[in-house]
């Protein structure tokens, strides 16, 4: 699949018509600091287009970004970010809880994760509840140039033990690895 345009939608935090049109929309979940800003921005090859860097932790809302005037990427907040203070921390959990438990036309999920760090307790229950509803979730393993192919090797069984029955891609939003493979599996979604 290509990226032709890409254009910003809106910020939501609670509910909002946008969730209703009948557009397929791709959500992008994980822990804070985890490279999902930068994940969005290499599959979109645009340097800025999602808040990234610096202060983990800021996005606060849901913004939706509408993809080759099709599909929309949806970037939720990262959780866990443990700066924060233990109130907001619970608010983006529970928006983000309830973003995935509200039916909308069509969503499927996006899960980052650190290849280094793997799933934490947060992610897993992510998926927990993602599997309860039925979810269709791919799980990315982000930053993998950090890693020799020893460590890659052992980090994805690692991984795999932890969180089995889920469909993994391994990519680095550095270097671009796994990218393209990430965006085929993002179209047979947008199709299924
Ligand atoms: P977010 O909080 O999950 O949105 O994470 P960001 O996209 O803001 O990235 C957090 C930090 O990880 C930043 O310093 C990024 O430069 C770095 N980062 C993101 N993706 C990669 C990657 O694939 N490889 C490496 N080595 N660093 C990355």
């Amino acid at each position: 699949m290509k990226i032709t345009s890409t254009q910003f939608v809106k910020g939501i935090r609670g509910t909002n018509d946008i969730l209703y049109e009948e557009i397929p929309q791709v959500a992008f979940v994980g822990r804070s600091n985890v490279g999902k800003s930068s994940l969005i921005n290499c599959l979109l090859n645009v340097k800025n287009s999602v808040k990234s860097g610096k202060k983990p932790g800021k996005t606060k809302e849901i913004n939706f970004f509408r993809i080759n005037n099709e599909f929309y990427f949806v970037d939720l907040p990262g959780y866990g970010y443990a700066k924060l203070p233990p109130d907001e921390r619970e608010q983006i959990a529970r928006m983000i809880q309830w973003y995935f438990l509200e039916e909308v036309f069509k969503r499927k999920v996006v899960l980052v994760l650190d290849i280094k760090v793997g799933p934490s307790a947060m992610d897993i229950e992510t998926l927990r509840i993602l599997r309860e509803y039925n979810r269709d979730v791919l799980v990315v393993l982000n930053k993998v140039d950090v890693l020799n192919q020893k460590e890659k090797s052992a980090q994805i069984k690692n991984i795999t033990e932890q969180i089995p029955g889920v469909e993994i891609i391994v990519c680095s939003s550095k270097t671009g690895e796994g990218g393209e493979q990430i965006l085929e599996k993002i179209s047979e979604f947008i199709r299924e």
